[in-house]
């Protein structure tokens, strides 16, 4: 029976750890600052971008949240971030995503100043992770490596298996692992015999986007499992399929209609040795380290040195 990593509580400590960087930077001086930019009226990106204007604030950062209509043009996003770069009290800038269609997302990924790219996604920085020196890494892949650390779970030498291959987590969380000396497979859409190379695995990433792909036929005995999804699962009928009758679970489908489910099916908790919930475990530590990144982008832009 898997150990449950509690990521709420691993996020409270990197915030408080953040807190006290923050102070460092101040009292030399700056005042750390985040723009988080919102184009259109994607629900949860609504939810998301508020919640990191809001965990900013209590950090004692300062942080705006940009409007834009969901009509905006690529070229008017672009003139936001350029504002955003020039501005000394910004340190941090981060663009939510999903754009909306008519925005071309890569291009205002890339007008973001690397130094201000406090989501690791500019090429500089996607170039600094691979060759190893990178200040900001991305959010979620470097909350992951908390996991590991803070719960003091070997990497070095370990036969780590990533499901999924994008930007945002699968291909940097491969990098991270690979820098910590892990032996890393990447698997996608088109690996075969996927269940088998999964099950090789001591260390297994899910970030696929697929409700409960990942059952205990994934997983071998021990492994520690990381479960990065996050879908919305509204049949009832598939809800007690997972859960049974999980009060929590119920009563998420009575209210909103849905409830949050990861990659990884709940039997795995059966056959893991540790593994995130969903909600409540990857997710509130990429907003953890999201707050880590701006201090540091911060300190960077200031020179300011309160890293040990
Ligand atoms: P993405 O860009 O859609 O990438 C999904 C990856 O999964 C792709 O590489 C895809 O392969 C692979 N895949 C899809 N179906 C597969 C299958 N049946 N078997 C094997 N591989 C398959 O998604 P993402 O942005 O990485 O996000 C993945 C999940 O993590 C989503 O649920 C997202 O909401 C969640 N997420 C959570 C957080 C957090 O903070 N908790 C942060 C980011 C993302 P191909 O490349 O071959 O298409």
């Amino acid at each position: 029976m898997a150990q449950w990593i509690d990521g709420a509580a691993l996020a409270k400590q990197i915030e408080a750890e953040v807190a006290a960087e923050v102070q460092k930077v101040q009292a030399a001086g700056v005042n750390p600052g985040l723009a988080v930019v919102l184009v259109g009226e994607h629900p949860a990106s609504q939810v998301y971008t508020r919640g990191k204007v809001k965990t900013c604030q209590s950090l004692g950062m300062y942080s705006e949240r940009i409007e834009m209509p969901e009509s905006a043009t690529t070229d008017e996003v672009l003139f936001a971030v350029d504002s955003l770069n020039q501005r000394s009290d910004i340190h941090g800038i981060l663009v939510q995503v999903p754009l909306p269609p008519q925005v071309v997302a890569r291009d205002v990924l890339q007008a973001i100043l690397p130094e201000k790219d406090v989501d690791g996604f500019h090429p500089v920085n996607v170039g600094r992770l691979a060759a190893g020196n990178a200040v900001l890494k991305p959010c979620t892949p470097a909350g992951i490596m908390e996991i590991f650390k803070r719960h003091r779970i070997p990497v070095r030498g370990q036969r780590a298996v990533v499901i999924g291959r994008s930007d945002i987590v699968g291909k940097p969380v491969s990098l991270l692992l690979l820098h910590e000396d892990a032996t890393v497979t990447i698997c996608h859409s088109k690996t075969r015999e996927l269940p088998s190379v999964a099950r090789e695995a001591d260390i297994l990433i899910a970030a696929i986007g697929r409700p409960a792909l990942v059952d205990d036929t994934y997983v071998k005995d021990g492994a520690v499992v990381i479960d990065v999804g996050v879908n919305r699962l509204e049949p009832l009928d598939k809800i007690r399929e997972l859960f049974g009758e999980d009060p929590q679970r119920l009563a998420d489908h009575a209210r909103k209609g849905y409830t949050l489910v990861g990659d990884v099916h709940p039997r795995v908790h059966e056959k893991a040795s540790y593994m995130t919930p969903v909600p409540g475990g990857v997710g509130p530590l990429t907003v953890a380290m999201l707050m880590a990144n701006t201090v540091r982008a911060a300190a960077a832009q200031a020179r300011i040195s309160v890293f040990a």
